[in-house]
């Protein structure tokens, strides 16, 4: 049976800073993210889901079994996609010409996609992701929701939670996911499109 672990960051808590503070780190990853992992592992025994991997669980499940294994995986998704503030941080190669082909450029696909993310009402998360055919495709999905639910590959995702940037930035969602930008491992995004 399954026995689901809270992954380990890639990083030190501070390495992020100034775009997401030490302290931000600290309630979102051992918190938040250590209670999804401990409900899910208290809610799969006997579910008939116990034996399988973490996205056949977030495709199959429903209720508190899907919700807890969705926040997982967005998580696991979401902490393994920074590095420390770098300027100019954008993507090349083939990802970038997907992006340019897709949404005209790479400036017009990050005003695309923090507009999804502002735009979000309530919790969720906005994803970059790749269709069947290798064309993209940003989404919006509510609450613990993944872009696999609906046949998509995820590349890239921004947690709108309010936990994600309420002691650094308060109400000012669009400011904090404008920041992102400057922390995002485009290594890892391609990995991501490529594999
Ligand atoms: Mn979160």
């Amino acid at each position: 049976m399954n026995k689901f672990e809270l992954m380990v960051l890639p990083y030190a808590h501070e390495a992020l800073e100034p775009v997401i503070s030490r302290e931000t780190i600290a309630f979102h990853y051992e918190k938040h993210l250590a209670t999804y992992v401990n409900n899910l592992n208290a809610l799969l025994p006997r579910s008939g889901l116990e034996d399988l991997p973490l996205a056949e669980i977030v495709k199959q499940a429903k209720g508190g079994i899907a919700n807890n294994a969705g926040q997982i995986m967005n998580h696991e998704m979401y902490f393994g996609q920074f590095r420390k503030p770098q300027e100019n941080n954008m993507p090349d190669g083939e990802l970038l010409e997907a992006i340019d082909e897709t949404f005209g450029s790479f400036a017009k696909f990050k005003e695309e996609f923090v507009k999804a993310g502002t735009t979000l009402f309530g919790s969720g998360w906005v994803w970059l992701s790749a269709k069947e055919d290798g064309s993209l495709v940003i989404t919006q999905e509510t609450n613990a929701a993944n872009p696999v639910q609906h046949g998509l590959r995820p590349l890239l995702t921004f947690d709108v939670w309010e936990h994600a940037y309420y002691l650094d930035y308060q109400n000012r969602r669009a400011d904090h996911l404008a920041a992102l930008w400057d922390i995002i491992d485009w290594d890892i995004v391609e990995k991501r499109a490529t594999r």
